[in-house]
């Protein structure tokens, strides 16, 4: 065994196997993985391993595409079989409403080269002779979907790892890991301590160990998943062609090919998990005990549909552990305040998955980034507030949900409410209809009363229509107010924090009582980050920013303080806040306020404390509805005065509370971007229409070379706003666009803009496309028309907003 690595990976599995082999790809060559029994001995082994490329998140859909034709390349460098059958498969849908959910994910698929194929049921029928035609409205095709085999592919990352210079250490066991003076870390197993520069923890069934061998808990949690294989089947014994994959959502149920007869799986709704606090240590290639009648439900499904499966014997049925984050996708990246400790876990489609996971995450750590949009598996994305308990109620739901429609306006009901601010209850008793947001509840819109507060799930226009128009057209006639509190706000002090946030941040630092708008790039040019950034003092500034993105931006500001002379520490609780918008709005806020907030005192992207009546606050003059409007921030405790003072005052104002969908409508008619859309670690500022927002003046700003480069050469694509000519569905993001008979790019957000009444879509396109017509877009399955509007459809010289 090694004394000193440049990297220890912690289990081996097939998702630690791929990251070492990736590690040994991108040629770090002092690298070992250390197992404590045999390879795959988690929940690798196994595995009904199928594989497919359909992901409703259209880059983990591109990584799972990247993990198939991996299989051949490991294959070669290894000699060792991975055991590939490509046998491609169906999706069959039984509803109009799936069909609807096929249409959206063969649409994504477009854009990333994934082909996949509506074929009538009477084509599905003769590719899978075992399925009873009449409980099936449409089926879609994927020709690379097939499976492999658990531990050929393992050791094929294993062996082909090897011969690019990793050693695999099996049989051992990491017992503790303590972080070193120089940040590298004492591995300690129990043959021995080595010593590390980076830790990654692919430590599967046992990554919550691995995780709080580092003080963290980490939002994983198994659950038992049970398939059974069947004896012969005449049907399938007779047949010349493997049978295909096949996903039965309505019945809950993947099927495919198991020697003669069939392998069928299903994840039932009355999940059960395991271990659910603590992974035994001696659990090895082991099963658990089958339990048939929590799958009956899904078993009669599949004899009715598939009458063939019900003459033949159960021969076998598997009962085995895997692990899922709450919200079903892998959980990877660097963990905040652990420097050089990576996670790889949480991967529940290991076969699909691990390629991806472990390309992006060797990326990251030999080039300090993923080279992939990979927000979706960000360890990031979950906060502190994913607490075990929380952890377990969302992965039971995503679990019994697994092959259930996820409506676009869905908002799912598991560990909520969690995080409430301080009018929570007065919102509800409006009629709030609640999202939830980095945890935190947050109004999306207002039904007529608390009693009608409630949405109908679809993938067309809700009945949040009506009222969320009723909201927009508050805010841009006379005055709305929303609760912002889900937006993300950090202070910043000390003596280095102005030059600390110029080199961050790619705009110039706002001068007492100012605001900028900030993007953040990292080294290579790409948008990390959009804020508001507003100085209230010599040395005291404020930073607004997604609330999602919190975790993700701390790990970045924590990793870029400097020893002394800069505080960051997040508001994300404490700070409260209201947007009041609209041309009223103005006369709203001085009715509260003793100080002179006209045009002249108070001007377009000002900030300053004041009192609003008893209510001490700091105020920003600005929203991102693009109307004239104010941002108004007070301490938690404060909030509900504020808010009675807001209501009060506004009544004869016409003040209507509006929610995050009129906020969306707004901000579509004013061309405004927004992170995790328009805004994503793939894009340059340029490419995003930021440019403005970039000040080359700055001699240094990280990113500043890359984005010199990409003003030079010029942005390969750009965002832009469409108008579409759409019937009852909205664009909602993902969609592709269409021009001369090709699909070039991209939706990122879309929806029905109340104000100018027409259905807007913001996305990227190339640039040499900008000036073209006779666009379209795809939504649900039909190609609708769609014209460019270089210029805001709603007050395009933004007098609204300045006046
Ligand atoms: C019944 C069933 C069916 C499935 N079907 C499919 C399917 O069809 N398609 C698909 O893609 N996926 C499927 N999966 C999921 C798939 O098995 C997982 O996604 C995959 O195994 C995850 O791999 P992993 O490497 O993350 O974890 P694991 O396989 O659990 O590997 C973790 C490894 O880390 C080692 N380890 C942990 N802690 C330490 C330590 N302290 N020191 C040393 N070693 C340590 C363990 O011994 C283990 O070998 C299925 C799983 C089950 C159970």
């Amino acid at each position: 065994m090694k004394s000193h690595v440049q990297v220890a990976v912690v289990g081996g599995g097939v998702v630690g196997c791929s990251v070492l082999y990736h590690l040994t790809k991108a040629g770090w060559r002092d690298v070992v993985l250390i197992e404590r029994d045999e390879l795959t001995s988690g929940s690798t082994w196994h595995a009904a391993v199928g594989m497919h490329t359909i992901n409703l998140d259209p880059n983990v859909a591109k990584l799972q595409q990247y993990t198939i034709t991996l299989y051949k390349e490991i294959e070669a460098i290894s000699g060792q079989s991975c055991g590939v059958h490509i046998t491609g498969g169906l999706m069959l849908a039984g509803t109009e409403d799936r069909l609807d959910w096929l249409r959206q994910a063969h649409a994504r698929g477009r854009y990333l080269g994934i082909e996949t194929q509506f074929v009538s049921i009477d084509e599905a029928a003769r590719l899978f002779p075992l399925m009873e035609k009449k409980y099936f409205v449409g089926a879609l095709y994927d020709p690379i979907e097939g499976h492999v085999d658990p531990a050929g592919v393992t050791n094929a990352y294993a062996k082909a790892a090897r011969i690019q210079g990793a050693e695999v250490y099996r049989f051992t066991r990491v017992t503790e890991l303590a972080q070193r003076r120089d940040g590298g870390w004492d591995v300690v197993t129990d043959k021995g301590t080595i010593r590390a520069e980076h830790v990654v923890n692919a430590g599967g069934l046992w990554a919550r160990e691995v995780g709080r061998m580092v003080g963290l808990e980490l939002p994983v949690l198994a659950m038992q998943h049970q398939y059974l294989i069947t004896e012969e089947i005449p049907e399938v014994k007779a047949s010349a062609k493997e049978m295909l994959h096949v996903i039965d959502f309505e019945g809950e149920i993947y099927m495919r090919q198991e020697g003669k007869g069939m392998l069928l799986g299903t994840y039932e709704r009355a999940g059960v998990p395991w271990s659910e606090h603590e992974t035994p240590w001696d659990f090895t290639h082991e099963l658990l005990p089958p339990d048939l009648d929590r799958i009956a439900p899904s078993l009669e499904v599949a004899f009715r549909h598939y009458p063939a499966l019900e003459r033949a014997g159960i021969k076998k049925v598997i009962n085995g552990p895997f692990t899922f984050a709450p919200d079903g996708n892998p959980v990877i990246g660097p963990v905040r305040s652990r420097p050089n400790y990576w996670v790889a876990c949480g991967v529940m489609a290991g076969f699909s998955q691990g390629g991806g996971v472990g390309l992006a995450l060797s990326n990251w750590m030999v080039d300090g980034d993923p080279g992939f949009d990979i927000w979706a598996m960000d360890v990031a994305r979950f906060g502190d507030w994913a607490t075990p308990a929380y952890t377990n109620a969302k992965v039971r739901e995503n679990y019994s949900r697994r092959f259930q429609i996820r409506f676009p306006n869905e908002e799912l009901p598991a560990a909520r409410p969690l995080r409430t601010s301080p009018v929570y209850d007065r919102l509800k008793q409006r009629g709030a209809v609640f999202g939830a947001s980095f945890g935190l509840e947050h109004a999306l819109w207002f039904a007529p009363s608390a009693e009608a507060a409630s949405e109908d799930i679809t993938f067309r226009r809700s009945n949040a229509h009506g009222p969320v128009g009723e909201e927009c057209r508050a805010v841009r006639n006379a005055v709305g107010l929303m609760e912002i509190s889900t937006y993300s706000k950090y202070e910043v002090t000390g003596p280095g924090a102005e030059a600390w946030l110029s080199r961050l941040l790619t705009n110039r630092v706002p001068a007492t009582g100012r605001i900028v708008l900030a993007p953040m790039l990292n080294a290579n040019g790409k948008l990390i980050g959009d804020f508001t950034v507003a100085k209230l003092a010599d040395e005291r500034f404020y930073l607004f920013g997604s609330g999602i993105a919190e975790d993700y931006h701390m790990r970045w500001f924590e990793t870029h303080l400097p020893n002394s002379g800069v505080t960051i520490r997040s508001l994300r609780s404490k700070l409260t806040g209201f947007s009041i918008a609209g041309p009223r709005s103005r006369e709203l806020l001085r009715r509260l306020v003793a100080a002179d907030v006209s045009n002249e005192a108070f001007a377009f992207l000002s900030f300053r404390a004041m009192d609003l009546c008893m209510v001490p606050a700091v105020v920003g003059r600005m929203t991102f509805t693009g109307d004239l409007g104010f941002e108004i921030w007070v301490t938690a405790d404060h909030q509900r005065a504020l808010y009675d003072l807001l209501v009060e005052a506004g009544r004869d104002l016409g003040l209507r509370h509006f929610g995050a969908r009129a906020l969306h409508s707004l901000r579509l008619e004013k061309n405004f971007g927004t992170w995790a859309r328009e805004f994503r670690p793939i894009y340059g500022p340029f490419e995003a229409g930021l440019s403005r927002f970039v000040d080359f003046r700055k001699s240094d700003f990280i990113g500043r070379e890359a984005a010199l480069k990409e003003k030079e050469v010029g942005p390969k694509r750009r965002l832009v706003s469409f108008v579409v000519d759409a019937a009852e569905a909205d664009c909602i993001g993902d969609e592709p666009v269409w021009y001369d008979g090709k699909v070039v790019g991209w939706i990122t957000s879309g929806g029905f803009c109340h104000h100018v009444g027409r259905s807007l879509a913001l996305g990227y396109i190339p640039a040499e496309l900008t000036a073209a017509e006779n666009f379209e877009l795809e939504i649900l399955g039909e190609r609708r028309r769609a014209t460019l509007t270089p210029r805001p459809v709603f007050d395009p010289d933004g007098k609204r907003m300045r006046g």
